[in-house]
């Protein structure tokens, strides 16, 4: 242990070791084999290099990057550690060299992909002394990671061809189910599983929903001004996404650039170099930016839409903060988002694990519990405290008796012939007088302005939560009308009672004049679009954001 932490202190400069490494440091130098989950820049690479530095050898490291390999290897021979890559990108007699130094004993890491594993596995792996295997990355062999990477499962032989050869994986996301798949499919032999806290106390949460574009838009530059402009990401679900919306916040002078994999490989190099070294300080990105980005002073991050599951939504706003300096996250999401989640994970090979993760994701958005227990329990690490530093905690829920309000909305949905929408039923219920509505007579009817006392958005509100509670569905197949179901029947007759959260008033920002326009020009209130709006509006656009919809590249 002395001797650990000596060349901890000799080679690395830190004087002790955070949790868990110190454990998995010796499982290695045991021979065992283990499972290791850390949060991004938890210090998981020390665990593998320490060990390789010790012990005579060398050690192999699988990675999935070759510029996450680059880095890395950069950064050990800066620090006097000899290590090595080999991938596809070298020239043979560079490749020819490595391969020489190793068989020499002369590295003590050597960072190969696993397309090199599979190339190098009968040459060249059995001619050196193979003091340990680390698998970074390691939920990239699983299907129900979140980044599924087919060269992973190739990995499966590296337990056959080196049984006795201690093995550890590495990873940042995991749930249950992706863990014993990585257990399984690397044939890891009796292995312990290292879980390491994933709290990030110091990401404030913040989730809102049901915004039109232009609220959504509006709620970004507030905030990206509140945060002088630091650096943050914004994911977006889709590659027209990401660059609309850097035109969009051009406007209010707000440069941001995108990132997605539709892009050249030289453009997606520029857009992260300029990124990382502060040349510009929003990036409006895909799923596919993130990995291997090391970014210290990453002070926000947004989801335009919803992240498919808990994992991706994790990792996201883990690049957020990991200074440890306090960093904030916001996420919108809305209707038109969850249907066209559920779409592709009905499409996806895994449909019924795609769907369970939707529903974990859509449940946290929609819950009005500490939102940071959640995400904990989520990864196996339940917790009796409330956070404090999340939307609930900050503006915990008060609950009241909203039958009288249900039954009112239940009520106009009987008398339209269950055949309104949400806008229209809320128009009816305010009795607002419009021509559309007197022309078919809708102001005859008896709900008619009998929830006069309720705003347009209050009623939105309610009408959500309604969704949620399953009195009401919203049938996609018509033009969004509203139905009422067997539970919502029950409010009805009063057999129920209807308990609703209180509707808080969150802040709407009004959008800045847009460059170039006039000082003085008046700022034309933010018009609600309507729900139904944007949903007939996705449906549509349904087809067109599926094929262009965002591969992991
Ligand atoms: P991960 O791979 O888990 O995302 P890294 O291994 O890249 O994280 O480590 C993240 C940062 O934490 C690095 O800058 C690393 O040097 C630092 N670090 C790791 N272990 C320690 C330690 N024991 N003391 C101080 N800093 C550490
Ligand atoms: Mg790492």
């Amino acid at each position: 242990m002395r001797e650990l932490l000596l060349l901890l202190k000799r080679f690395f400069g830190y004087t002790s070791f955070r949790p868990l490494q110190a454990e998995i440091i010796q499982r290695i130098l045991q021979k065992e084999d283990s499972l290791v989950l850390m949060p991004t820049g938890g210090g998981k690479s020390i665990c593998f290099q320490l060990p390789a530095i010790y012990l005579p050898g060398t050690a192999v490291v699988v990675s999935p990057l070759i510029a996450l390999m680059k880095d890395q290897v950069e950064g050990l021979i800066a620090n006097g550690i000899p290590a090595a890559t080999l991938n596809s990108m070298m020239p043979e007699e560079e490749r020819h060299r490595v391969r020489q130094l190793c068989i020499q004993g002369k590295v003590k890491l050597l960072y190969i992909s696993p397309e090199g594993i599979m190339s190098e596995l009968h040459w060249l792996l059995p001619r050196i002394d193979i003091s340990l295997i680390a698998i970074d990355e390691a939920h990239c062999i699983s299907h129900w990671g979140h980044d599924f990477r087919p060269e992973y499962t190739q990995l499966s032989v590296l337990k056959d061809n080196f049984p006795k050869v201690p093995l550890i994986a590495l990873t940042a996301t995991a749930d249950k189910i992706t863990r014993t798949d990585i257990i399984n499919q690397l044939k890891l032999r009796d292995p312990q599983t290292f879980i390491s806290s994933f709290d990030r106390p110091n990401l404030s949460l913040t989730i809102r929903r049901g915004l039109s574009k232009k609220e959504k838009i509006a709620a970004i530059v507030h905030f990206i001004n509140k945060h002088h402009r630091q650096s943050g990401i914004i994911y977006c679900m889709s590659r027209n996404g990401t660059e609309s919306l850097v035109e969009e916040l051009s406007e209010y002078s707000i440069q941001a650039v995108a990132y997605h994999a539709g892009l050249s490989p030289m453009q997606r190099e520029k857009a992260q170099d300029d990124f990382i070294n502060d040349r510009v300080n929003v990036v409006c990105a895909t799923v596919a930016f993130g990995m291997g980005i090391d970014k210290s002073n990453v002070r926000w991050v947004i989801h335009y839409n919803m992240p498919g599951s808990i994992e991706n939504y994790y990792q996201e706003i883990g690049r957020a903060g990991r200074d440890g300096m306090k960093s904030d996250t916001l996420l919108f999401y809305s209707v038109s988002d969850i249907l066209l989640l559920r779409r592709f994970a009905e499409e996806s090979g895994q449909k019924d694990v795609s769907l369970q993760k939707l529903n974990r994701m859509r449940r946290y958005c929609e819950a009005d519990i500490c939102r940071r227990r959640i995400l904990l329990s989520y990864f196996g690490e339940e917790t009796d405290k409330d956070c404090g530093n999340c939307d609930v905690c900050k503006n915990p829920p008060q609950r009241f008796d909203g039958s009288v309000l249900v039954q009112k909305a239940l009520s106009g949905i009987f008398r339209t012939g269950q055949t309104a929408n949400m806008h229209l039923l809320i128009d009816i219920l305010r009795g607002a007088e419009k021509e559309e509505l007197t022309e078919k007579g809708y102001d005859k009817l008896k709900t008619y302005g009998v929830g006069k006392d309720l705003s347009y958005k209050e009623w939105k509100e309610y009408l959500y939560q309604m969704l949620q509670l399953g009195y009401i569905e919203i049938d996609y197949m018509s033009a969004g009308h509203l139905k009422v179901t067997p539970l919502g029947r029950k409010i009805l007759f009063g057999e129920q009672q209807a308990l609703l959260t209180v509707y808080q008033k969150t802040k709407d920002f009004a959008l800045p004049t847009r460059k170039g326009g006039y000082k003085y020009r008046p700022i034309r209130p933010l018009q609600s679009a309507s729900v139904e709006d944007t949903l007939l509006d996705s449906l549509q656009q349904l087809r067109k954001q599926i094929s262009e919809r965002e591969h992991i590249p």
